[in-house]
């Protein structure tokens, strides 16, 4: 039994990222590699998109993958019809439960939205499906609707309800008062589906989960709409290493999975992105390479092996004696203090002047898992 189960929506909320369009191969492969990793739910996509997503949405079927796949689908009979026909017995059926979104966007009411949800949900029941329910921009519905909304699909029989803060409108503080509000309403799992509109996506999931949410919906790398959704490597590390839920997630997978969603999504990861950005591992200046040669705790958090990376320092304007010596004892040359700081000179003043001719690469040195060795030379050293 593990404390929570990521919902993966990369396939579904990803790709409504704008511009983002995955392949089959990709969704196929992306599908499989977050199986690999251990997720507990992939939502694949939206059949009522068309017969294309159906197919591809079959073929994911096809591949006999352990984790648990459902569809996305608007309050509509169609839409589950179209669900069916993917083969994937287990509908999702997003309800906007905001009146902004009930009003304005549907142009229905509150009494609406209950009615035709308990039309539709017995609809899919009858049809043999599993069904969840998710409420769309329940973080600015009225809390007591978005209780008898949720209690009316409880008395339904669906097996999962989802909370979306669909706007990103929430803070963790917030995030944890309405969730253990509703726990305490309702019997069945709670699915916390989070965007990043103000950079909390993380710290609320994780206040969604201490409050008592089973389910954790992310991206990979935090695709999705606007600012994007969760981070699934985001809150699958925070959960573990902060939180210390227990999790069956590969964290060595982490890498691989990220990589291969920003080759594909074309959205390119900034350098400091956490876990996963390439220089959040890198270290440069001379205190912290110090402490860390003493001690690799002092300045990182995780052990970076643990998520399938490598620590990396690098030679620059900030460096001091501990980082050339480190680097010239790799290299297999013992020097004493004097040669050290005349070398450290070079390295400085070789950082700023090259700087401006820009092979600042050149002046990094690699060490491969801090105490391994391997070391790429720096043009500066003979
Ligand atoms: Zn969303």
């Amino acid at each position: 039994m593990e404390d929570f189960y990521i919902l993966d929506t990369t396939l579904r909320d990803g790709e409504q990222t704008p511009g983002v369009d995955f392949t089959m191969e990709e969704k196929l492969e992306i599908a499989t590699m977050l199986d690999k990793a251990g997720v507990g739910v992939i939502e694949v996509g939206t059949p009522a998109m068309g017969q294309e997503e159906i197919q591809i949405i079959k073929k994911i079927n096809d591949l006999g993958l352990k984790c648990e796949l459902i569809t996305w689908n608007r309050l509509s009979k169609s839409d589950i019809d179209s669900s069916i026909k993917t083969g994937i017995k287990n509908v999702h059926i997003g309800v906007p439960v905001s009146d902004i979104h009930i009003y304005n966007k549907l142009k229905k009411s509150r009494e609406w939205i209950i009615e035709t949800l308990k039309e539709l949900v017995t609809y899919a029941l009858d049809k043999g499906c599993k069904v969840s329910v998710g409420a769309e921009d329940a973080s600015r519905a009225d809390l007591d609707f978005l209780i008898e909304f949720y209690k009316t699909a409880e008395s339904l029989g669906v097996c999962r309800v989802r909370y979306a803060d669909t706007v990103g409108a929430l803070d963790p503080f917030t995030v944890y008062e309405n969730i253990k509000i509703i726990r305490s309403e309702i019997n069945i799992d709670i699915d916390f589906h989070g965007h990043n509109d103000f950079g909390m996506a993380t710290a609320n999931a994780l206040a969604a989960c201490r409050a008592g949410a089973k389910y954790i919906s992310a991206t990979v790398n935090g695709i999705g709409e606007r600012a994007g959704n969760t981070s699934l490597e985001e809150i699958v590390a925070s959960l573990k290493y902060i939180g210390k839920y227990k999790t069956n997630f590969d964290m060595k997978q982490i890498p691989v999975l990220s990589k291969y969603v920003e080759k594909a999504s074309g959205i390119k990861l900034s350098k400091n992105k956490p876990l996963v950005g390439e220089a959040v591992f890198s270290h440069e200046s001379g205190i912290h390479v110090d402490g860390l040669l003493k001690d690799r705790r002092t300045y990182e958090f995780i052990d970076p092996t643990e998520i399938g990376r490598e620590s990396e320092f690098v030679l620059g304007k900030t460096s001091g004696k501990a980082s050339v010596k480190n680097a010239m004892e790799k290299l297999g040359m013992k020097l004493d203090d004097d040669k050290i700081s005349k070398m450290l000179e070079k390295v400085r003043k070789g950082e700023s002047l090259e700087k401006k001719k820009e092979p600042l690469k050149k002046l990094k040195y690699k060490v491969v898992g801090i105490f391994s060795g391997e070391i790429k030379l720096p043009f500066i050293f003979p």
